[in-house]
């Protein structure tokens, strides 16, 4: 039987605009994630796909909450992340991690791999002894497949792929329950990013850990994930099963995203129908009315610009927004 770990609901993010230097007046918002539900169970890897600027790492951030919700709920093992306070805000920063897209910028060049990973242990106040910190740090580094005798080190003396495993290390390091990945291997080399990957899935199931995976690499997803939603300008347009919705895309920014994919089956891949999505994403500050994919959509229907797409279940577990799919 499953269990709920994650369940986010109707959760917005708008980031005001403001003008005027004395006095300050918000004239606008940028509503980077505009009511997005979903739940994710205990051991699973959700996947959160769509284009860049579709709102899917302010999702992640505002969900841990480390950017306050502008509506909506979050609760991660039974709290709730954005009415906690004190005590029970420090148990879910413990509980609930993040994995960052660029293992550059996310690890302080000044500190040692030392006082990064065991950082953790030292503001939950897990481990203050020093000793039993220093074999705690190494342990970690280990289970990431670093070598513990590079403990005094510093960030800039490992390669991309080894500063992503220190900051997985750190991630790891308060015991959480539920990682959230942020684009955790769009910085590496491609020949690096499968061995993250492996290394995550093999950490999922020795520590029974949770993953929110946001991604733009659609492959990638299909490999580690169990379920995948897909993103775009603020919304959840299709969620589903991974081989369901690979197999059985219904929304056609879904459709439109996969055929983008290429198929290592040439005769496959020759058969197979291109969707070339046409103009940008248009700005999340004034979004489209109706279904906000219209502009874009090359099936669109007059419907289409006036009236919102009902959320609904199309086929067991498969959930869609769109007016052209029947539930
Ligand atoms: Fe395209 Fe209309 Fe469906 Fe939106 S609701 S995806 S515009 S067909």
């Amino acid at each position: 039987m499953t269990e709920t770990l994650v369940h986010v609901e109707n959760l917005t993010k708008h980031f005001p605009i403001t003008k005027g230097i004395v006095i300050e007046r918000v004239v606008g918002a940028v509503r980077a994630v505009d009511g997005i539900s979903f739940d994710i169970q205990k051991g699973e890897t959700l996947g959160l796909v769509g284009e860049s600027g579709c709102g899917k790492t302010t999702a992640g951030r505002t969900l841990l909450g480390l950017y306050p919700a502008t509506s909506g709920k979050t609760i991660i093992d039974t709290h709730s992340v954005h009415d906690a306070k004190g005590s029970e805000l420090m148990h879910i920063r413990r509980k609930a991690q993040m994995i960052f897209q660029d293992p550059y910028a996310s690890l302080n060049p000044r500190w040692t791999v030392n006082a990064i990973v065991s950082e953790p242990l030292r503001v939950h106040k897990l481990i203050t002894n020093q000793q039993e910190r220093d074999a705690r740090v190494k342990d970690l580094l280990e289970l990431v497949g670093l070598n513990a005798r590079h403990i005094n080190r510093f960030p800039h003396e490992f390669s991309g792929g080894q500063r992503q495993r220190i900051g997985i290390a750190r991630a790891l390091a308060s015991d959480p329950l539920f990682i959230v990945c942020d684009e955790p291997i769009s910085a590496l080399d491609v020949s690096i990013q499968a061995q993250v990957v492996n290394l995550l899935e093999k950490l999922q199931d020795q520590l029974s850990l949770t993953y929110l995976f946001v991604a733009h690499d659609l492959s990638m997803v299909r490999h580690i994930c169990d379920r995948v939603a897909v993103m775009y300008l603020g919304v959840i347009v299709e969620i589903a099963e991974r081989n369901d919705l690979y197999e059985t895309p219904l929304h056609p920014y879904t459709q439109a995203l996969l055929s983008a994919v290429p198929v290592p089956d040439p005769r496959k891949e020759r058969a197979r129908k291109r969707t070339i999505l046409v103009g940008d994403v248009p700005s999340p500050i004034n979004p489209p009315s109706g279904c906000r994919f219209h502009p874009r959509c090359p099936v669109a229907v007059e419907k289409c610009k006036t009236h919102v797409p009902e959320w609904r279940e199309a086929a067991p577990q498969h959930w869609v927004a769109c007016h052209l799919v029947n539930g």
